[in-house]
């Protein structure tokens, strides 16, 4: 089912006024929200102990590159989309979305 399918479906039960229905709708839509491929997991190196911490709580070493270097996309932790997040020699956030 599409996404556009379930908004016609949650329309549809709206429109019904039956609470189940609407409910239902409801729990798709957070079952497909909450998926691992719409989930985000963010990989912030840690310089000082060279190694990346999870935002799920985890901690990763690299024996070299980054993770998208090494064509990490996903965590395998969580099942998340990896996201690599760096800071810069000066302190500063730098974000890194893409592999290089
Ligand atoms: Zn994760």
């Amino acid at each position: 089912m599409s996404d556009l399918d379930l908004m016609r479906e949650l329309l549809r039960a709206w429109d019904s006024m039956k609470v189940e229905a609407v409910t239902s709708v409801l729990h798709k839509i957070r079952d497909r929200v909450t998926a691992p491929q719409y989930r985000i997991c963010t990989w912030t190196y840690e310089h000082r102990d060279d190694f990346y911490s999870t935002t799920c709580q985890h901690a990763f070493v690299l024996n070299d590159g980054t993770p998208h270097s090494n064509n990490m996309v996903i965590c395998c932790y969580c099942g998340g989309n990896l996201v690599e997040r760096h800071l810069t020699e000066a302190g500063r956030l730098h974000m890194m979305k893409d592999a290089q």
